[in-house]
C-alpha cells in the first residue's frame, strides 16, 4: 500500500538530509518533487496545493534554516502535515451506552461490503463484545448467503431472509433479534448498486430511518482513487456518514484516496482492508501510515 509514494518520498527525505544546510531554494526543490509525487498518487489536486503551501510556510521559517539538524527539521515537518492530512488521531467505532450499537454499512456493489461486515464481526468478538449480522443486500441474494458463511465462520448470529425485496423490514426484525439475543453490536450489511441512483440512496434513508444507526460506514474499494472521494462526498451529503472504510488497500493501488477523504469529506477513515481473509482488517492509524511513507 502506497509503496510507490512511500519510495518516492524516502528518496526525496534522502536528498533533503544529505544537505549540510537548507537553503530556501533546497526546500522548494524539496517541496517541488512532494508535489509531483502527491499528484502521482492520485491525491486530489486541492489538497495536495494546501498541503505543500502549509509545509513551505512552516519550512521557511528561520529554525529550518539555521538550525543545528534542518534536514530533520524538515522531515518533522512533513511528517507533522502527513499526519494531519490522514486525520491526525485514530477515529474508533463508537460505543452507544445502550446495547446493540448500530452500524450500518454503505457502499457500491464489489466495494467489499459483505466481507467487511464478517471482518468487523471477527474484530468485535476478538474485542469481547456480542456482534450480530443482518444480511439486508436484496438485490444480491449471493450476499445473504456470503454473510451466512462468514457468520458460521466467525461463529455469530446473522439475520435475513432470501426472496425478500423488502430491506426495510429485514432491518425492522433483524434488529428485534438482535436485541432479543443480547448483541453488543449489530451491522448491518446494506445493498449497493454499480452506480450511485436515486432508488439506491432513498432505499439506505429509509433503512437509517428505521435502524437509527450510531455508525454509518462507507465502505469504498481504495483502487477507485480519485473517484472514491468523489464517492465519499456524496453518500456524505445523502446520508451523513460517520467514517469510511478503505478495502483493497492490499491492491496495487495509487492510494491518493487514503491521503484525500478525510480533508475533502470532512470524514475519518476508520478501519482499511487489507486483503481478502477475515482477518486481513487494520484499523487506520495516520500515525502509522505516515511513518510508513517516510520510511
Ligand atoms: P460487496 O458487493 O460490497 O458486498 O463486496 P464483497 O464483500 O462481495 O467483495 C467484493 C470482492 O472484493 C470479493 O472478491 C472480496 O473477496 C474482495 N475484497 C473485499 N475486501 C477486500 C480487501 O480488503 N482486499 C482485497 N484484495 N480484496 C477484497
Amino acid at each position: 500500500m502506497l509503496e510507490n509514494l512511500g519510495n518516492r518520498f524516502q528518496d526525496i527525505m534522502k536528498k533533503v538530509r544529505g544537505h549540510g544546510k537548507l537553503s530556501e531554494s533546497n526546500i522548494k526543490e524539496a517541496l517541488r518533487e512532494v508535489r509531483m509525487s502527491l499528484l502521482e498518487a492520485d491525491v486530489n489536486y486541492k489538497v495536495v496545493k494546501e498541503f505543500v503551501a502549509k509545509i513551505q510556510e512552516k519550512a521557511i521559517g528561520a529554525e529550518v534554516l539555521t538550525g543545528i539538524n534542518p534536514g530533520q527539521q524538515f522531515i518533522k515537518i512533513v511528517n507533522d502535515e502527513l499526519v494531519e492530512l490522514l486525520g491526525g488521531t485514530n477515529s474508533r467505532l463508537t460505543k452507544s451506552a445502550k446495547n446493540p450499537t448500530v452500524v450500518m454499512l454503505a457502499g457500491l456493489q464489489g466495494a467489499g461490503k459483505t466481507t467487511f461486515a464478517g471482518k468487523l464481526a471477527k474484530y468485535l468478538k476478538k474485542q469481547g463484545e456480542k456482534p450480530y449480522l443482518i444480511g439486508a443486500d436484496i438485490y444480491r441474494p449471493a450476499a445473504m448467503k456470503q454473510l451466512e458463511v462468514l457468520a458460521q465462520q466467525v461463529g455469530v448470529d446473522v439475520y435475513f431472509e432470501l426472496g425478500s425485496n423488502d430491506a426495510v423490514g429485514i432491518c425492522e426484525r433483524g434488529l428485534e433479534k438482535a436485541k432479543e439475543a443480547g448483541a453488543t453490536y449489530l451491522i448491518i450489511d446494506t445493498a449497493g448498486r454499480l452506480h450511485i441512483d436515486e432508488k439506491l440512496m432513498e432505499e439506505l434513508k429509509e433503512v437509517k430511518k428505521v435502524v437509527r444507526p450510531q455508525e454509518i460506514l462507507l465502505v469504498v474499494d481504495a483502487m477507485i482513487g480519485q473517484d472514491a472521494v468523489n464517492l465519499a462526498q456524496s453518500f456524505n451529503n445523502a446520508l451523513s456518514i460517520d467514517g469510511v472504510v478503505l478495502t483493497k488497500f492490499d491492491g496495487d493501488t495509487r492510494g491518493g484516496a487514503a491521503l484525500s477523504v478525510k480533508s475533502v469529506v470532512g470524514k475519518p477513515i476508520k478501519f482499511v482492508g487489507t486483503g481478502e481473509k477475515i482477518d486481513d482488517l487494520e484499523l487506520f492509524h495516520p500515525e502509522r501510515l505516515a511513518s510508513r511513507i517516510l520510511g
